[in-house]
Parts: structure tokens; sequence; C-alpha cells
């Protein structure tokens, strides 16, 4: 990539939502994966018409939407069928995820994704930059936007890499167990910090 790309991870409700606006309050470029995600499969995209005939027409709603929850439920128990859904999907996601992070107009970009701890997409950015909060921390703050349950929360807290798996793989933390005047001030420190790196990284690509 051309530019520096910083990717954002960070568990359920630690507050990734809350970092990137405060960078894209900043300008910079912010592409997410779980937006791109979503992208591939709007109603009319070829992808959406291609889980229609594999599944049938129960997938989509009234408005030709995919019906998530139907579908994570068809492929919960079936391996097979999980595994065509992914084989479909992925490289459309990679091909527009790249094309997304090859574009990117500000000085830096950030990539956000859940999953840059787990998976190989970390290999996509220069640095990684991880939101830390205590797991009690992020229970409650979870609990109180969703409105879910604790063992809902749990259970997808329990899916996702460890807070020492994260911490682990951090470049930088960015520790948001503050107030959001304390997580601003954060997230300006930081973008100066990136802003420099920046501007090195564009010297080195020119010598
Ligand atoms: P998810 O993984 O579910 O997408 P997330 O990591 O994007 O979550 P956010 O949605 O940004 O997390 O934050 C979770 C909740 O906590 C939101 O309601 C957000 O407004 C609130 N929140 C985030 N940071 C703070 C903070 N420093 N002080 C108070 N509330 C906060």
């Amino acid at each position: 990539m051309t530019k520096l790309i910083i990717g954002l991870s960070g568990g359920i409700g630690s507050g990734k939502t809350a970092v990137s606006d405060r960078f894209a309050q900043r300008h910079i470029t912010v592409v997410d994966a779980d937006i791109i995600a979503r992208e591939v499969v709007e109603p009319g995209s070829a992808a959406l018409e291609r889980i229609r005939e594999h599944f049938g027409d129960d997938m989509l709603d009234s408005h030709g939407k995919l019906r998530r929850a139907a579908l994570r439920q068809r492929i919960f128990s079936e391996p097979d069928e999980k595994q065509w859904l992914e084989s479909l999907l992925h490289p459309l996601i990679a091909e527009k995820t790249l094309e997304q992070l090859s574009n990117i107009a500000s000085p830096y970009g950030l990539y956000v994704s859940p999953l840059l701890v787990e998976g190989g997409q970390k290999a996509l950015c220069d640095r990684l930059l991880v939101v830390d909060v205590s797991e009690s921390t992020q229970l409650r703050r979870t609990m109180t936007r969703d409105d879910n349950d604790r063992s809902q929360v749990e259970r997808i807290m329990a899916s996702q890499a460890s807070r020492q798996q994260r911490l682990d793989a951090a470049d930088d933390v960015l520790d948001n167990s503050g107030d959001l005047a304390s997580l601003d001030s954060k997230v300006e420190a930081l973008h100066q910090r990136y802003l420099v790196l920046a501007e090195e990284k564009a010297k080195r690509g020119q010598s």
C-alpha cells in the first residue's frame, strides 16, 4: 500500500466506532470491514443473486435485502454451506478492501476490522492500533448500547481474541476506560503521530 495504513481493532463494545469517528472528524479516510461485507451483498448484487439461487428466496426479505440472521442460522451447523458462502464472499471482500486501501485520499488511512488480530488482515496494515478497555467495561457499554442480555454479550466476547492476545499484537494501545473527552485527546495525540509517520513513509516511497 502506498499510504500508511493503521489497522484499528478491539473487542465488541471497546469503542472502535467512537475512535474511528474521531479520526474521520480529522478527515482521515476510514475503510470499514463490516461495511464492505455488507456492500458486497447489497440488493441487486451478483453475490446476493448467487445466495438466493443457492439457499432459496427465503434468504431475502420483501425489500430484496439479505436476511442476515436467517443466513447465519442456515450455515451455523453446516460446514459445507459455510464454506460455500465464504468462497463466494471472501474474494469479493478482499478485492473491495484492497481497492479502497489503495485509494486513500487522506495522508494516512484507517482500516477498521474486528478480525485484525485473529485473521491475516494485519498484513494489509503498517501498524495495529488496539482500543483497550476491561472486560467489565466492554460488557457494560455493549449491554447499554444494544439492550442485549449479559450471556449474549459474553458469548460474543468468548468467540473473539482475548484482551491479552490483542495487547500482544498491538503496536499502539488506546486506553478507552476514561470519558469521551479523554478519548478525543488521545485520538488527537495519535493523529499527530500518524501524520509524522505518514510523511516518513511518503518520503521513503519517493527515494
Ligand atoms: P462493536 O464491536 O460492537 O462494533 P465498538 O468497538 O465499535 O463495538 P462502540 O460502538 O464505539 O464500540 O462503543 C460501544 C458503546 O460505548 C457505544 O454506545 C459508545 O457510545 C460507548 N462508548 C465508547 N467509548 C466510550 C467512552 N470513552 N465513554 C463512554 N461511553 C463510550
